[in-house]
């Protein structure tokens, strides 16, 4: 199938797109790498009158550090941040993106698209949650800051609003004996996940984990944190921890649907074995760090 006509506006500043995205409304939809609006669009699942194609505008690319963050620019490419040097300082960041769809896929699209289009079953939204990045988002009002544990709402949904432009996502770079591990589960390479899950762990200098951090992807209507079993851990000796019990905490405080990929139950189970997996992953890097 093929879409229904709309209007293509290809705007090359930040304040030209916004002015057309307040113009149209609800009517508008911002143009990133099209990975997945285009597909929606041409399954008539979505339907817009007028999109705002920001490729062009130069404020929404790079790639920068800035002291303890590094910024990645909306309309930074998937490929182009896999292969960037800086992107190793975040480590999640690092393992989501080869994950995502398929080399084709990523070379369109986009990491703000990703974030902003907030697929439950995507990487980089239980990344940017896993880590308390923060989405530098510009609207008609100027600029905002909102942090990730705001801004995804449900599926699809997030805080932006119909005339605002997520411009940039900064994911913070964690000091210290830190380690961190991705896992997924999909049918084949390329598919969305069936489960996922981002864990951060950090260690102290008296071998206590000092911060946990555990997101899902695939388990429920938006990314969630398992913040239950993220408390479970903080404080206790990292070499000590019942990891096993700590994932089905973890995997248990989810939401997932069923569907023709599996049951609630059947993600939960294997989300439980992913998160120990990853914790393990990411205990072992954080006392070796
Ligand atoms: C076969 C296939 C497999 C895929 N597999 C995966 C996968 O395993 N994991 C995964 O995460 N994704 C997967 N995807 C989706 C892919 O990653 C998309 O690139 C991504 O979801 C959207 O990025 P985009 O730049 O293409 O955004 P677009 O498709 O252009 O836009 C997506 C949505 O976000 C909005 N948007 C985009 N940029 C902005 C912005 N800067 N400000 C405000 N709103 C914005 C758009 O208006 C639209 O609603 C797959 C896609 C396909 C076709």
């Amino acid at each position: 199938m093929k879409p229904a006509p709309f209007q293509l506006h290809i705007p090359s500043t930040l304040e030209e797109a916004v002015g057309l995205l307040s113009q149209h409304g609800e009517e508008a939809k911002v143009l990133a790498g099209g990975q997945s609006l285009v597909p929606l669009m041409a399954l008539r699942l979505a339907r817009y009158e007028h999109l705002v194609d920001v490729n062009r505008i130069a404020a929404l690319q790079g790639i920068a550090r800035e002291g303890g963050w590094l910024t990645i620019g909306a309309m930074t490419r998937q490929t182009t941040a896999e292969a960037h040097r800086d992107v190793a300082l975040v480590p999640l960041l690092h393992q989501a993106l080869p994950l995502i769809g398929h080399f084709q896929i990523r070379n369109r699209g986009t990491v703000g698209g990703s974030t902003a289009h907030a697929d439950p079953a995507s990487e980089l939204p239980a990344v940017a949650l896993a880590l308390d990045a923060e989405m530098v988002i510009h609207g008609p009002a100027g600029g905002r800051v909102v942090p990730a544990r705001e801004f995804f709402v449900s599926t699809w949904t997030t805080g932006l609003k119909p005339d605002e432009i997520l411009t940039a996502v900064r994911y913070p770079v964690w000091p210290g004996h830190c380690g961190f591990a991705l896992e997924e589960f999909a049918r084949r390479s390329g598919d969305f996940a069936i489960a996922g899950v981002a864990c951060g762990l950090e260690v102290d200098q008296d071998g206590d984990v000092a911060r946990a951090a555990i997101a899902y992807f695939g388990m429920a209507p938006t990314a969630v944190r398992a913040s239950a079993a993220e408390a479970a851990l903080v404080g206790s000796p990292a070499r000590g921890a019942d990891l096993a019990e700590i994932a089905r905490l973890a995997a248990s405080n989810t939401d997932p649907g069923d569907d023709i990929h599996g049951s609630a139950g059947f993600r939960r189970r294997v989300a439980a074995h992913l998160t120990e997996r990853a914790l393990e992953r990411a205990l072992r890097e954080s006392i070796h760090a």
